[in-house]
């Protein structure tokens, strides 16, 4: 057996191959697979097959489009038999709601180039002539879903590699993994050792024990899936064409021709997680015992849709593992602390995304970054919060809401395992009714309901009960003062002679060389994207104090210490969990602190964008003068075991004033109107910081990490450009809230929303956008622009990015 590689695959189900052959397509061909047993022999064996582009995620739609495209040439690629069955798909809608959800992924699946429509009654019988339409309001239809036999996708990607010049080898479980010196592993097999340059880890449901030998656990778990299989139909034998795929996701459950007979899937609410203590050992190629009365409702219902079905007599039933991540995503790319090791594991559609996953983790391996920002897939999107009780926990909600409506705020609002992570006001926010979300683990308030009302959110694509209570916060924000907590922000302390180098060399902008300056600065990606926003405070002794999105910390962590000076010259601590933050901000905001710090907070004595370290009603404040909903105001930085002082302190100041907490849907509010963009929607790394619209924080003067690669881009021009537009909604009060709608001008596609929502100061429907440049020049008047939402163009413009206070007279308010 060969025993060195570049990279060494551990685990031969779709996504460890896809990965393999991937890494030859990008060149890399001294690379080797390992495998337990036989190829395919965990869970990709017994997979249906399904093959679906829809998502409510755009990179999953735009990971599942690839898989579906390789899928669709292997087998003339490779000369290796592909069982590949593009029969389309359609998907039924019993709710308007749902309807509202299909137009949303029709609109965002033009955006990739798919063909996705929606469908009337009429002709999803014409296309599944054995569908009852009972209740059915309407659907959607994708020609190029389908299926695929997993074994011979496997198996084609797997000869393809191995023509390529990739080694695989059958038979050969990894049993222990050693990181040497140089950042090389040591892998032992029973064929021998392995010295490898990079491992992967794509063990599937065992996955948790190839990371536990690298010295780290993995947030996944498995839960049983069945589907059954019928006999053959004589109807079915009648036919010619294979029906297509028919998927119910209000009933919860799909159905598709399996030879001449049918396979149904149901994904039952009371689903049941596997082997959570750890997977037997001597567990093989096996499946698990078949549970017919947990999927009887789902299967009863399913053929009084499709009588057809109950025509033919049970066949068998598949039931096996399937893997969970807490949130329904895969794991895919680097872990925490750990150099020269990836994962691409923790998939519950694993055929449909494999090919793509497979993709885009060579391309991380290879280039140091994939071609989309898959933050949603990167396993540090979950920290150590995410333990294994809350994985399972987790893992059996998203399954029984496998079919759940894509409402933004949906998966944060879920009840199951609740209040990971408090700030230590959590109960005084509780006490003002707040509405709480997860997220990263944190409880936040995305707003607050009126007294008396149930603290709740009613999930919709539009406004709904949440509207009216976040127009009251924005309200007493402009006229008064508010509150919000930000102690989730992640936060990182620098210091040592080196700091300012270290940190110059990394950031675009100025780093401060004087203390109480604060900068904002976003570090790139290798090309040229935003990895991560930071804002920068030098503090009195030189050292740094900065602060990222509360979800980035261990990205930027990891960022961070990666490229710490191995001299010495430079400290560098995460200081996340002992750091509190509120922000103070409103017109009254000076008057509320000036009550409990004896500080002055006069613009001469404390201006906008500096910071000092100041006594607020006895607790050591590290106060920031700033605000993201661009009001006056001041974030107070403290140690966190005096937060619930501060706060109390604060809301006894500022009762006169008419201080009110907000949450988190009103600075949203807000930060549309001032076009102040957030870290992910708005700035990730598939757009240059120019792109972005980041220019005034990049300093062509200075050197920084990929500053040549925007000198290129500057002379080539930009593909992208971020605008603001306006959208005109009329009376229907709909906001491109969800992201991802698109811009049309003259019938074509000419950029897509990233993220927007409803200005309440100003009145007026907002939306960041990333317009083409080639296809729409933003200083013309464009009449005749849309943007796409929920099914209907609404008319839109481009209007200046900032359209609240633009001379921010009110952020610099001396009174
Ligand atoms: C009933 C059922 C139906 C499904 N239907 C669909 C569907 O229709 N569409 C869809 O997209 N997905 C479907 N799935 C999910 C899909 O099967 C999985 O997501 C996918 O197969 C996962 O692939 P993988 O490569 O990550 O894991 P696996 O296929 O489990 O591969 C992991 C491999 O790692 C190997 N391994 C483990 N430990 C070691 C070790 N120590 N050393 C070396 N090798 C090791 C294992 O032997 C195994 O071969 C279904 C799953 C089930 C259970």
């Amino acid at each position: 057996m060969k025993n060195k590689t570049d990279v060494l695959i551990m685990g031969g189900g779709i996504a460890g191959v896809s990965t393999l052959y991937h890494l030859t397509k990008l060149g890399w061909t001294d690379v080797m697979l390992t495998e337990k047993l036989d190829l395919t022999s965990g869970s990709t064996w017994h997979a249906a097959g399904n093959l679906p582009h829809f998502s409510n995620s755009f990179n999953v739609m735009k990971m599942q489009q690839h898989s579906i495209a390789l899928y669709a040439r292997l087998e003339e690629e490779t000369g290796h038999p592909v069982d590949h069955h593009p029969t389309g798909a359609v998907r039924l809608a019993h709710t308007v709601e749902r309807m509202n959800e299909f137009e949303r992924v029709v609109a965002m699946s033009k955006l990739a180039g798919l063909d996705l429509e929606m469908i009337s009654v009429e002709r999803l019988v014409e296309l599944y002539p054995y569908l009852n339409p009972e209740g059915v309001l309407g659907g959607l239809w994708d020609p190029a879903d389908g299926h695929i036999d997993p074994t011979s996708a496997t198996n084609a990607m797997a000869k393809g590699a191995k023509d390529a010049g990739a080694t695989i080898v059958r038979q050969n479980p990894v049993e222990k993994i050693v990181q040497k010196e140089d950042g090389r592993w040591e892998v032992t097999t029973p064929k021998g050792v392995i010295d490898a340059g990079i491992i992967v880890n794509a063990g599937g449901f065992r996955a948790n024990e190839l990371a536990k030998m690298v010295g780290h656990e993995l947030p996944m778990c498995s839960m049983e899936h069945q589907f059954l299989v019928t006999d053959s139909i004589p109807e079915l034998e009648g036919r010619d064409e294979m029906l297509p795929m028919l998927r119910d996701p209000d009933v919860s459950y799909y159905l598709r021709q399996e030879g001449k007979g049918f396979i149904l899937g149901p994904y039952e609410p009371d689903g049941i997680p596997w082997a959570t203590d750890g997977v037997p050992k001597e567990f093989g190629q096996e499946l698990l015992a078949p549970d017919l009365d947990r999927i009887e409702d789902i299967m009863m219902t399913a053929m009084t849709q499709v009588e057809l079905v109950a025509e033919g007599g049970i066949k068998t039933v598949v039931n096996g593992p399937i893997t969970y991540s807490p949130d329904g995503h895969p794991l895919v790319g680097p872990v925490h602390g750990i150099d020269n090791y990836f994962v691409i594991t923790g998939f519950n559609f694993g055929i449909a995304q494999g090919g793509g996953a497979g993709h885009f983790m060579a391309q991380w391996i290879v280039d140091g970054e994939p071609e989309l920002d898959l933050f949603e897939l990167d396993p540090r999107r979950f920290g150590d919060y995410a333990d294994i009780k809350y994985t399972v926990a987790k893992g059996t909600e998203v399954y029984a809401n496998e079919y759940q409506l894509g409402y933004a705020n949906e998966y944060a609002m879920r009840p199951a395992v609740r209040g990971q992570k408090k700030t230590p006001i959590d109960e005084s926010h509780k006490a003002d009714n707040a509405v709480f979300g997860a997220y990263f683990g944190w409880e936040r308030p995305s707003w607050f309901a009126p007294a008396g009302t149930e603290p709740k959110e009613i999930h919709s694509f539009g406004r709904s009960n949440w509207f009216n209570p976040v127009a009251a916060e924005c309200k007493n924000v402009q006229e008064n003062v508010g509150l919000l907590d930000l102690s989730p922000f992640s936060k990182f302390e620098v210091s040592g002679e080196g700091a300012y180098d270290y940190l110059s060399n990394i950031m675009p902008n100025h780093v401060p060389t004087k203390p109480g300056q604060i900068v904002l600065a976003h570090p790139l990606s290798p090309s040229g994207g935003v990895a991560w926003e930071v804002s920068i405070t030098m503090l009195q002794d030189g050292s740094y104090y900065m602060m990222s999105p509360a979800a980035l910390e261990i990205v930027v962590d990891d960022w961070l210490f990666s490229r710490l000076p191995k001299d010495g010259s430079v400290s560098l601590k995460n200081t996340t969990k002992v750091g509190g933050c509120l922000l103070i901000t409103g017109p009254n905001a000076r008057k509320v602190l000036s009550k409990v710090t004896d500080v002055s907070l006069s613009n001469a004595d404390f201006p906008w964008f500096t910071g000092q370290e100041i006594d607020v009603a006895g607790v050591p404040t590290r106060a920031l003068r700033m605000s993201f909903v661009g009001e006056l105001g001041w974030e107070l930085h403290h140690p966190v075991e005096h937060t619930q002082k501060l706060y109390d302190a604060l809301h006894e100041a500022g009762a006169e004033f008419g201080l009110k907490n907000f949450g988190l849907r009103a600075m949203d509010s807000m930060r549309f109107e001032k076009g102040y963009p957030v870290w992910g929607p708005d700035m990730n790394t598939e757009f240059t910081a120019l792109e972005s619209g980041l220019s005034w924080f990049v300093k062509m003067d200075k050197d920084f990490e990929g500053k040549d690669i925007l000198l290129k881009q500057k002379e080539a021009g930009f593909e992208n450009d971020m605008v603001m537009i306006e959208v005109d909604s009329g009376s229907n009060g709909v906001d491109a809230q969800n992201g991802f709608e698109p811009l049309y001008l003259d019938g074509e596609i000419v950029g897509q929303c990233s993220s927007g929502g409803f200005g309440n100061r100003i009145q007026k429907s907002l939306a960041f956008a990333f317009i083409k440049t080639k296809k729409i020049d933003k200083k013309a008047d464009n009449a005749g622009l849309t943007v796409k939402i929920l099914g209907k163009h609404y008319p839109a413009k481009i209007v200046s990015m900032c359209n609240y206070d633009p001379k921010n007279e009110r952020i610099k308010a001396d009174d």
